[in-house]
């Protein structure tokens, strides 16, 4: 571990939000809250039946509006309020839990859970309340063209632009709580690790993508990134106390 990170990125699955209480995918067979994913979470899926798709994620908020940050979420606010680099969070997760833990420089490339997108003018409305297919936008006034704000697969995903920034520019990349088999999150690690980060792996098992990690830590996120946060800031201070 190097003491003095300049450019730290941060990417997190679903893994993270596990102990919260929200399930992941793979714990659930690859079934997304009992549904397959072909039927709620594909472009094809919505065009067909809009009014199914709104229903299934209008029915997933209050779920995930209830839920609360854990201590991997916050440990993460720690290290962005404590460490003197610029850190950023790339997330596949559609829930709030990073914002609810009160962290900054959050990009959710798969979407979230409490925006809808206007398919007529792009406005993005942000509600955790019920959108289905006549709800009226409130920028162009047109009803009915509301889509929810998650990346369906079959779509680009959101701020890939800045993440490629991010992954250039970073010398540390850790990875929480992702299988590596979504693409193109999965290949994040590749690309950070080509243009010099070192990487860090926290998941409770080996996932595919191991072999680009330089570093593993097994064990539920909530125990193993508080920890890891300390001894980041830890080295840092002194570090600190060495220069003065
Ligand atoms: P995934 O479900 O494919 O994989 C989760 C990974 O987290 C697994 O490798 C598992 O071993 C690990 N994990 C589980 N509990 C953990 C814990 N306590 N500590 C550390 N690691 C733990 O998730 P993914 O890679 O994020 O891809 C699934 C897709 O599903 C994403 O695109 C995401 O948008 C979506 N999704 C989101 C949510 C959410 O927003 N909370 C929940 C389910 C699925």
């Amino acid at each position: 571990m190097k003491k003095d990170y300049q450019h730290i990125v941060i990417l997190t699955g679903a893994g993270i939000s596990a102990e919260s209480g929200l399930a992941t995918f793979r714990a659930a067979n690859g079934l997304w809250n009992n549904h397959p994913v072909e039927d709620v979470a594909t472009i094809e899926a919505f065009q067909r039946n809009p009014a199914y798709v709104h229903d299934f994620y209008n029915e997933l908020k209050p779920l995930l509006n209830a839920a609360k940050p854990n201590p991997a979420h916050l440990a993460i606010t720690k290290l962005q309020q404590e460490y003197p680099a610029k850190i950023s969070i790339i997330t596949q997760n559609v829930d709030t839990l990073h914002e609810k833990a009160g962290s900054q420089n959050i990009y959710h490339i798969h979407g979230q859970i409490n925006q809808a997108v206007c398919l007529n003018c792009g406005h993005v409305l942000e509600t955790f309340t019920d959108v289905d297919t006549e709800t009226t936008c409130p920028h162009c006034q047109i009803s009915g063209m509301m889509k929810p704000n998650i990346v369906f697969f079959g779509e680009n995903l959101l701020y890939m632009e800045d993440v490629d920034k991010l992954l250039h520019q970073c010398d540390l990349f850790i990875s929480v709580g992702t299988s590596g088999v979504v693409f193109p999150a999965a290949s994040f690690v590749q690309i950070a690790k080509y243009y010099g980060a070192e990487t860090y792996e926290f998941n409770l098992e080996l996932t595919s993508n191991n072999l680009y990690f330089d570093h593993h830590i097994y064990g539920k996120a909530g125990e193993t990134l508080p920890r890891f946060v300390s001894e980041l800031l830890n080295a840092q201070a002194s570090a600190d106390n060495h220069n003065h």
